[in-house]
């Protein structure tokens, strides 16, 4: 086991519905040096790339993704989920389906943040049926930049969206990969990698 899943088979609580929580070290309170340690695994395997620009989602996302920029010393944007009334000029918009919320929201990033010759690098915390991760791509996509790599810290591989995202041809990283969850045992199956 890595670092980061045996940190989940210590602290992770395994909720009904495959959801798993992690809010003593990723999701609510942050465990820094985990995330810097998540940061450097990143820049590792994303050594070989040319990233000029992180880009990730509110709220969960956007901790990892900076304590991560400071591998890669390039700025982080992250995508907003509602229409906010200091963004100002023209936005790039998608649409995305919550899985937690069960609900559909607006994520929004201001035009002038994503360029042409962007290299961007993607991170979230998880991966389940990739609708988040989609809408980011959509929305690096239509300002013309390139996606680079995709960095997840948890990507539940029972759920659809790891293989939907790697049959794009995306390099898709994900530093724990869940094969299988119990909620009644409380067990954890991970992917070997
Ligand atoms: P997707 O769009 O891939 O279905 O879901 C991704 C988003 O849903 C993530 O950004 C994360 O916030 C949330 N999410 C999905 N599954 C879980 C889970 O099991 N636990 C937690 N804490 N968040 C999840």
């Amino acid at each position: 086991m890595n670092f980061l899943e045996e940190r989940i088979v210590k602290d992770g609580i395994i909720k009904e519905g495959n959801v798993l929580k992690v809010d003593s070290f990723l999701n609510h309170q942050m465990d820094i040096d985990l995330f810097n340690e998540i940061g450097q695994e990143f820049k590792k395997r994303f050594a070989n790339k040319e990233i000029n620009k992180i880009l990730t989602i509110e709220a969960s996302g956007i901790g990892i993704a900076c304590i991560a920029a400071q591998h890669f010393h390039v700025p982080v944007v992250f995508a907003k989920k509602s229409k906010s009334i200091n963004l100002e000029g023209e936005m790039l918009v998608a649409e995305v389906e919550s899985f937690t919320h069960k609900c559909k929201n607006n994520v929004i990033v201001a035009k002038k943040f994503l360029n042409p010759e962007d290299k961007v690098l993607i991170i979230d915390d998880f991966l389940a049926n990739g609708c988040a991760l989609q809408g980011l791509i959509q929305i690096v996509q239509s300002a013309g930049a390139s996606v680079e790599g995709i960095g997840i810290v948890i990507e539940k591989g029972f759920q659809s969206g790891g293989r939907i995202i790697r049959n794009l041809g995306f390099q898709l990283e994900s530093l724990a990969i869940i094969e299988s969850m119990d909620d009644k045992a409380g067990t954890v199956v991970f992917r070997e990698q």
